[in-house]
């Protein structure tokens, strides 16, 4: 049977899920992080492959690239030795730390691949960039890459997902399969920010050519959001979960738009 195979680059999935973020933003919640109900999200990629391109598939190789530091022991302890280094630094590493390895455990445990988690040292020289962001991240975008080619190549018949906010990707991969116009899908957030008038990136989803429709997150947003009982407002829009199922006779409404 025909696969869709499905290629992460969780670096960037977790920006867009953290608390402010553009599928934080979908939600009556925009402060809190957007978590991602793993088997939910697969099924509406594998729902919006099959319909764009015409075949019943099933899920196939699963794979979630990213890069999560490895804190020593002693980390704590780096406030009194580095003087650029805060205990609120450290703290705040330490959170991030946490939130990216319960991200990536959350897709480990629905099935993805643990193969492309980098977890490099964490070295003194690194928290002051990870502050004002100037920390470049070279490995993930580059095993993306080369996973969703050697797939492509290997099984020309099965689809291929890469999810990814970076246009700059897929010129790498038409040079190295200039046949992905056929069968590579793109998932990403809002068209608009694969534009590289909008970014900072010196490609544009819009100069390439893609039979199948891509798989905008936002607009997926309740279809792969965690929780049992996800609605969408019908005053506002946003998406929200309830501890309890809405009633059948009572319209779904957000926290913002409940008249007690
Ligand atoms: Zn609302």
């Amino acid at each position: 049977m025909t696969q869709i195979h499905i290629f992460i680059d969780g670096t960037w999935l977790f920006k867009v899920c953290s608390a402010g973020s553009a599928l934080a933003y979908t939600t009556d919640s925009p402060t809190f992080p957007f978590y991602i109900d793993w088997n939910k999200f697969d099924l509406a990629i594998k729902q919006h492959a099959g319909e764009a391109s015409g075949h019943e598939l099933e899920l196939g190789e699963r794979v979630l690239a990213t890069s999560i530091f490895a804190l020593p022991e002693d980390f704590d302890d780096w406030s009194n030795r580095f003087l650029d280094i805060t205990t609120e630094k450290i703290e705040k590493t330490k959170r991030v730390v946490f939130a990216k390895n319960r991200f990536a455990q959350a897709a480990v445990d629905a099935g993805y691949s643990e193969i492309a988690i980098f977890r490099p040292e964490i070295k003194s020289w690194i928290i002051p960039k990870l502050e004002d962001s100037s920390y470049q991240e070279k490995q993930v975008d580059t095993t993306v890459v080369a996973l969703l080619v050697k797939s492509a190549i290997t099984r020309p018949e099965d689809y291929h997902a890469v999810v990814t906010g970076d246009a700059d990707m897929i010129p790498a991969i038409k040079t190295a399969y200039p046949e992905y116009t056929r069968n590579v899908l793109i998932i990403s957030t809002h068209p608009d920010e694969l534009d590289a008038t909008r970014r900072q990136s010196s490609f544009s989803y819009f100069d390439f050519v893609f039979d199948l429709q891509p798989f905008f997150l936002q607009n997926n947003a309740e279809n792969i959001m965690l929780g049992n009982n996800v609605y969408r407002c019908v005053e506002c829009g946003k998406i929200f979960t309830t501890q309890n199922p809405v009633p059948v006779n009572r319209q779904p409404r957000c926290k913002n738009d409940r008249v007690s």
